[in-house]
């Protein structure tokens, strides 16, 4: 083990928190992970010595929120390796940056007969809003395959492609079956046919390094809940021609440059496409958690979840029962199963009484479940404070449930 796990533990205070008299297991990080002391106390300072509205006053709490908020937005630009603050846009979450990009760029530039590529393994939120999009339009949604490795079947994609492809939607990281997919050849495929990529990173940025001008994409989401920051707090890159070209998304205060009732013009970016009064205290505390990860290694970080990950499939396929569905040559540290025949709901309601906070079900990812022909999944997903123990313990406890239920 590269990094002080204890001593990392003790900075979540909700590590400490007993479940049915248990000692809380937390492996429900797909679904949000548990805040570090810098991350809560960020907010505790704002809201007890800083609070503002930004933007807006000349008076000196509010220059120094505004100054704060704006030194966030080039720290995620560092982070992500944007090449402008400016091509960062704070948004609720990674759902609202896919609402946004899908009703502004897709009402500009997305018509009747269009195509959207999407793939089988998107979360309803990068899948949902272009549904929405293509029925408003009367474009057509393309789907690219996941094969039963868990893996895109990327050898259709140029297949799919069409003069009427306007955009490429993906997750960078499945939230079902861990898989990194190959965004670079998705990309590089894309940008030859000059059809830009949208990627949704929600379940990347906490387990990857993500970087902008590597990876190239037009557009990239994510949300602070699942890396260690506040809910409610989000972010969307676009490369600032996109951001230039597209329609606002919310009309309100802060999103204008001058108003009357014949006409108004907007603000500049990336204002454009923040009306109405922002989450400050989420961005600061977004910072908090990129700083705090930053601070201990992201590298580190990386391949201790890795460890974390072999150790847990290694012992779960020692049982023959078990089906982990996702078995993709890069993956991150999320494990979806099925023991036997027993039903996810059930065995996630023996694995809540032994302490152990784990998610059932479809995992917002209808489509893909269907794929596998299964009523649902478990899904154990890893995070930096998880230890080998806890995974012993879930081993131990995934015997039970077979024992008791299978
Ligand atoms: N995309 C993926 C891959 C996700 O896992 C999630 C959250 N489970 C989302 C999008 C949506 O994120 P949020 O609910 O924070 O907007």
């Amino acid at each position: 083990m590269s990094f002080d796990i204890l001593h990392i533990r003790h900075n979540f205070p909700i590590l400490d928190v007993m479940v049915h008299d248990k000692p809380l297991i937390y492996f429900d990080n797909a679904a949000t992970t548990q805040k570090p002391r810098e991350v809560i106390d960020r907010l505790v300072t704002y809201y007890k010595k800083e609070n503002c509205n930004i933007h807006r006053g000349v008076h000196y709490l509010s220059t120094q929120a505004t100054e704060a908020y704006e030194n966030a937005r080039k720290s995620v630009k560092d982070f992500i390796h944007a090449a402008h603050p400016h091509e960062i846009v704070f948004t609720k979450g990674a759902t609202e940056a896919i609402n946004l990009v899908a009703q502004t760029f897709g009402r500009k530039y997305i018509h009747s007969g269009d195509e959207i590529i999407l793939s089988q393994m998107e979360h309803h939120s990068n899948l949902v809003p272009w549904q929405m999009l293509a029925e408003q339009k009367g474009a057509i949604l393309k789907v690219i395959p996941v094969d039963d490795q868990g893996e895109l079947e990327i050898n259709m994609l140029r297949g799919m492609i069409t003069d009427r492809t306007k955009i490429i939607a993906l997750t960078h990281v499945s939230n079902v079956l861990g898989t990194i997919n190959p965004v670079h050849r998705v990309i590089s495929l894309a940008h030859d046919q000059g059809i830009p990529v949208f990627l949704d990173g929600a379940q990347a940025v906490p387990h990857l390094t993500v970087d902008m001008q590597e990876i190239d994409c037009d557009f990239y989401c994510f949300s602070g809940h699942k890396v260690y920051g506040p809910m409610g707090i989000g972010v969307l890159y676009a490369k600032e021609k996109y951001l230039e070209e597209m329609p606002p998304y919310q009309g309100g205060g802060e999103m204008v440059d001058q108003v009357t009732f014949q006409k108004t013009t907007y603000n500049k970016l990336p204002y454009k496409f923040e009306a109405g009064t922002p989450n400050v205290a989420g961005v600061l505390g977004l910072e908090a958690a990129l700083k705090y990860i930053q601070d201990l290694d992201l590298k580190k970080i990386h391949a201790y979840e890795h460890e974390l990950l072999d150790y847990a499939t290694v012992e779960l396929l020692k049982m023959e029962s078990v089906r982990i569905f996702g078995n993709a040559e890069n993956k991150i540290g999320v494990i979806s199963f099925l023991i036997g025949k027993i039903h996810p709901y059930d065995a996630g309601t023996i694995y809540d009484k032994l302490g152990i906070a784990l998610r059932t079900g479809h995992h917002c990812a209808q489509p893909l479940i269907d794929r596998f022909n299964v009523p649902g999944m478990v899904r154990a997903s890893l995070a930096l404070y998880n230890t080998l123990e806890e995974i012993d313990r879930f081993i131990e406890a995934t015997k039970q449930v077979r024992r008791m239920l299978g």
